[in-house]
């Protein structure tokens, strides 16, 4: 069982047009997964039929002031300001709130209970032979982590019980939610292109997932656009170029169109293919190596 993450250092490099050609040519039962939950796209490139969805919240405190003495024991804890007292006023800020449950279990009078804030909508479904499992934030919703905890949960389930493998579409840059979306990867693709702002963002992503021990191989989308700095880069960083996709018209249309352009022709297919097979000798390469460690 493998899961591949496809990340990016910023937006707008191909990512996810990565992902969905990636998932079109894997040579086994596959679950793709759109963890870029701030911006889901994958379905675009994917069209999966929806199977069922569901919301998913984070517990919140509920504060019942006939029975606060306004002790201040709760806001005390709160790390996050999401629950201050004032006097003889208790204030709750549930877009603050993290969910850790810990005003709740501190209150002596028990006069805190469990609320509920909508974090957003996980759906799942199937494209052609292709499973698919996607988080989509609410509207004005300000953290992602829980709602990709709540996504990767169910997609720890699932690879369990169908044994499939999985290619997580993961937000783009170096924050929180997209190391968060990664760590637990087999194998992590940053997807690239050869220009100044490419490779500067390039050289963050790196430097944010390096120290997660896990395979990382470059994708260098529009390639033969720019400059050669980010082969010097890969090649400084000891970092295998794992496929290169060519700067092209046609291709540009079909993503523009959320086509899948391993389906453009025979040779993109053969690109990705490759891609495929070098992504399995890497996360192989790497069992190798850390079972000689062991
Ligand atoms: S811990 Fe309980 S009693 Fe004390 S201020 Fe908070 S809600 Fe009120
Ligand atoms: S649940 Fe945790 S984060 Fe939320 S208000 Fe209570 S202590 Fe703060």
């Amino acid at each position: 069982m493998m899961i591949v993450s496809v990340a990016s250092g910023k937006g707008g490099t191909g990512k996810t047009t990565v992902a969905a050609s990636l998932a079109s040519v894997w040579d086994g039962a596959l679950l793709g997964v759109d963890l870029d939950v701030e911006e889901p796209n994958l379905h675009l490139f994917l069209h999966p039929t929806i199977e069922g969805s569901e919301l998913a919240y984070l517990t919140v405190p509920t504060v019942d002031e006939a029975k606060c003495t306004y002790c201040g024991a709760c806001s005390d804890l709160c790390q996050f300001a999401a629950i201050s007292v004032m006097g003889q006023v208790i204030l709750t800020f549930p877009e603050m709130c993290h969910g850790c449950g810990g005003c709740i279990a501190v209150c002596p009078e028990k006069a805190i209970s469990p609320g509920q804030r909508e974090l957003g909508e996980i759906s799942w479904g199937v494209a052609g032979g292709v499973g698919f499992l996607a988080g989509r934030l609410r509207v004005g919703e300000a953290m992602s982590p829980p709602l990709m905890r709540r996504v990767k949960a169910r997609l720890e389930q699932r690879l369990a019980t169908t044994g499939e493998e999985a290619i997580i579409d993961a937000p783009p840059g170096v924050s929180c939610p997209a190391v968060n979306a990664v760590m637990d990867s087999d194998v992590i693709l940053l997807v690239t292109e050869p220009t100044p702002f490419g490779v500067y963002d390039f050289k963050l992503a790196w430097e944010a997932f390096t120290p997660l021990g896990k395979p990382l191989g470059a994708v260098i989308n529009r390639a033969g656009l720019g400059n050669d700095a980010i082969y010097r880069c890969c090649q400084e960083k000891g970092l295998p170029i794992l496929a290169e996709i060519p700067y092209d018209r046609a291709i540009a249309e079909a993503y523009a169109r959320g086509r899948i352009i391993a389906d453009l022709s025979p040779g993109v297919k053969e690109t990705f293919v490759t891609l495929r097979d070098k992504i399995r000798d890497l996360a192989k390469t790497s069992q190798l190596r850390e079972a000689a460690h062991a």
